[in-house]
């Protein structure tokens, strides 16, 4: 029985209870976000070890990390390394992306090694064991790695059934095309041979291999804008309103159903697009890219990203996949994966405060109560990245004040001019103390 079934029928799982305990929410609040759909717990019952993680707008907004090798770089080690790094810097869910190579081989060590929900785009598999011959791949082929990966304990899916043929010639007059690597194989598999999305004509099918396994079906946003330009276009919301049809016969089915978006977006139509989602899905989760809300800061994606992170998260996005600083430029490398996770971590936070969920700012509360008391110790507990906050204090202390963590100042104004001190010294003032 998936969660959603469970749901339906009123059963709090163990699931629905870890998740209300770690979220300090009721069980039958997650009860009843999990029935309606407003809320997913990927989790496969096939991978060991594996956390109960909410998605959904009555807990906090999760982070994805996306890892995986490609055809030219890194290899499983490397892979393994940067998701040990993700979930050591907070990553809520990893993605194996790998491409070319063994990848059934890299994917059992990461469900191995990953106590966080795992996901995959069964498609980037498909189309390695074919050595990249899309207009070759078989719709049974594309679906026994479906029923395959399944099988192993992936948690959760990327398909990108909602691209249909109609929709592809509508991509073709943006000034990007096509940018998701996902739907862009789907695209020229529609087009090479003539036919409709298979996932699309057999979606019945699909769903009972993703309702057998409880897998969460993440439904792809295959014509996600990859510049301003396209953003929010005729193709992009064409496929969005089929994602909403298929949003509906995956809870009929009983299927956890989450939906994917973009992708390069003004910062001024980021609050659209999230409601846009939010009705034709019928309050789905949303999981976005970004957004990327400008298209020439390549170097820094991870700040230009994280902007329109903050933004999604505010007006509607429940979970949010990371961009690196390596976006556009290459693979990211380990310490990209930590600046990638941090930067979006920060952006959950910031997005969650800014919509009031019930005691999403305690931690800033803590932060500047420590603050005002010079509390360094508490200060690094309370920061996003303790270690990094850490590391930058002691690079500037002052040498001859050794290792004592009672500074009343710090080197950016120096004793005499910290406003924190004299700020203290005017309310003792006023208090009658000095
Ligand atoms: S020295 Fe300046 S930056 Fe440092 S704690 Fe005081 S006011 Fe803040």
């Amino acid at each position: 029985m998936t969660q959603l079934e469970a749901a339906k029928q009123g059963k709090i799982t163990d699931e629905m209870a870890a998740v209300a305990a770690g979220e300090g929410v009721s069980r039958e609040t997650v009860l009843a976000e999990v029935a309606s759909g407003r809320m997913v717990i990927p989790r496969n019952p096939a991978h060991a070890g594996c956390r109960a993680v909410g998605v959904g707008r009555a807990v906090k907004t999760k982070i994805n990390a996306n890892l995986g090798r490609s055809p030219t770089n890194s290899g499983e080690a490397d892979e393994l390394r940067k998701l040990e790094c993700a979930l050591g810097h907070g990553a809520d869910f990893v993605m194996d992306l790998s491409v070319g190579g063994d990848i059934a081989a890299i994917r059992k060590r990461m469900l191995d090694a990953s106590p966080a929900p795992l996901g995959t785009v069964p498609v980037y598999e498909t189309l390695s064991l074919l050595d990249g011959d899309v207009p070759s791949m078989a719709p049974e082929f594309l679906i026994g790695v479906i029923r395959r990966q399944a099988e192993e304990g992936v948690d959760f899916m990327t398909l990108h059934a909602g691209l249909l043929s109609a929709h592809v010639d509508k991509a073709m007059n943006r000034r990007m095309g096509i940018v998701s690597r996902g739907g862009s194989i789907m695209a020229e598999w529609m087009k090479k041979n003539g036919r409709e999305n298979p996932l699309y004509e057999r979606w019945d099918e699909v769903m009972d291999i993703l309702a057998a396994h409880d897998v969460t079906v993440s439904l792809g946003d295959g014509l996600r804008p990859g510049c301003l330009a396209d953003a929010s276009d005729a193709a992009q919301f064409a496929e969005l309103d089929v994602l909403g049809e298929l949003v509906d016969r995956c809870r009929r089915r009983g299927v956890q159903v989450m939906v994917e978006g973009p992708g390069h977006i003004p910062f001024n139509e980021i609050r659209m697009n999230m409601e846009r989602e939010t009705e034709v899905c019928r309050g789905a989760p949303f999981y976005v890219l970004g957004p990327v809300v400008t298209d020439i800061a390549p170097g820094y994606d991870h700040i230009v990203a994280s902007i329109g992170a903050t933004a999604a998260a505010t007006y509607g996005a429940s979970l949010l996949c990371y961009v690196t600083p390596a976006e556009h430029l290459g693979l990211p490398d380990l310490e990209e994966v930590r600046q990638g996770v941090v930067a979006f971590k920060i952006a959950a936070h910031a997005g969650d405060v800014a919509r009031g969920l019930p005691g999403a700012r305690d931690p800033d509360d803590r932060m500047s109560a420590a603050r005002a008391a010079f509390d360094w110790d508490r200060q690094f507990e309370c920061a996003i990245d303790p270690d990094g906050a850490r590391r930058r204090w002691l690079r500037t202390r002052p040498a001859d004040e050794g290792e004592c963590h009672d500074d009343d100042h710090c080197s950016m104004c120096g004793k005499a001019f910290c406003a924190v001190r004299t700020s203290r010294r005017i309310k003792n003032l006023l208090d009658g103390k000095e």
